[in-house]
């Protein structure tokens, strides 16, 4: 019999759950703020609970748990990057980055991606699965107990398309949420797609009010489909209607990433499509200076054409920021350091 999962329970399926197999449904409280504020590992260890109690939850739950399996740690930012060995033994992975505002973690929401983005390295080799909600729970937790810090900000950015493991992640969210849990404010959430239309309608009347990031990488239609395949599926023009959708729902500014890759898109008729298509939409340009992988031969831009892509757009009144590239000694973009590991392993 497979057991149930008790850290991708929200607080009313856990109460639910124990109110089923015959207890007081406040013990599903209890078991929720021993899960995910004091972030109890072992059901043994539920001191609140009765030795009976305890072993009837053995039988049938458990607590998913990650391991760290390797950490690797930037010399030149303190950014530190982890693989997490799941329970079948597949590989995700995690950073987590000091900034002023406190601690960041990025976290992965699927092993591999099927959305088969061509600059990505999580994607080389397909969707293995998607994390269940303590899969994902686990990583924020396990990273805090490691460098024994608060994490005040999650960015879903690690391997992975969020919206196409629609419920998982919506019950993620609303687990690391929880007033009763690790009570993370949703403003301080960033959730990144590649654009899976319906997916972000459905996002906005969650009444989660989190910060959408559009991964848009070009204003072209045709030369997106390059190198985002789900352009085929959706248009740009879709997709920025969406985002003004999202902006009226949940009154949040939605981040837009533009990965800058040379004579791609960082030309001046790019510029100005970029700045025809956002006008009108409550939003901050990301600029993301590529970080080479080995499967994408392009190029990164020159600092100057960078600078010059960033000025233009604030001068026609996009807020706009170049991201300062975090752990770069340590491989510490989406997928490389897991796909490193597993070419490694086969
Ligand atoms: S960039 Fe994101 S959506 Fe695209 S393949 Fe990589 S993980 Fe998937």
């Amino acid at each position: 019999m497979q057991k149930i999962e008790l850290n991708s329970l929200t607080i009313e399926e856990l109460e639910e759950y124990i109110y089923n197999i015959g207890e007081q449904k406040y013990r599903g409280e209890q078991l929720f703020t021993f899960i995910h504020k004091n972030q109890g590992r072992n059901i043994e260890n539920i001191s609140v609970f009765s030795k009976g109690l305890r072993d009837k939850l053995e039988k049938v739950s458990k607590i998913n748990q990650l391991k760290i399996f390797k950490r690797f740690d930037s010399k030149v930012d303190n950014t530190k990057k982890y693989l997490f060995l799941l329970e079948d033994n597949n590989i995700i992975e995690g950073v987590a980055m000091e900034y002023k505002h406190g601690l960041t973690a990025c976290i992965s929401t699927q092993v591999g991606c099927r959305m088969d983005c061509s600059f990505c390295a999580s994607t080389k080799e397909g969707l293995i699965r998607s994390l269940t909600p303590a899969e994902m729970v686990s990583q924020i937790y396990m990273m805090e107990e490691d460098l024994n810090d608060k994490i005040s900000n999650i960015v879903l950015m690690g391997s992975g398309e969020p919206l196409d493991n629609y419920e998982n992640v919506i019950k993620f969210l609303n687990i690391i949420h929880h007033e009763k849990g690790h009570n993370t404010s949703y403003r301080n959430i960033t959730l990144s797609t590649c654009g899976l239309v319906p997916k972000i309608y459905s996002l906005a009347d969650e009444e989660m009010p989190i910060t959408l990031s559009i991964s848009l990488h070009s204003p072209f239609d045709e030369d997106r489909r390059k190198i985002m395949p789900i352009g085929n599926k959706y248009s740009i023009d879709e997709i920025m209607e969406a985002c003004r959708y999202y902006n009226n729902k949940t009154n949040r500014r939605i981040t837009i990433e533009y990965t800058l890759i040379e004579g791609v898109n960082d030309r001046i008729a790019d510029l100005n499509e970029l700045v025809k298509i956002l006008r009108g939409i409550s939003c901050h340009v990301n600029l993301i200076p590529l970080n080479p992988i080995k499967e994408f031969s392009q190029g990164r831009p020159s600092r100057i054409n960078i600078e010059r892509f960033e000025k233009s757009l604030a001068k026609a009144g996009i807020p706009v920021t170049i991201r300062r590239e975090m752990g770069g000694d340590i491989n510490a973009s989406c997928g490389q350091l897991r796909r490193r590991y597993t070419d490694e392993r086969y």
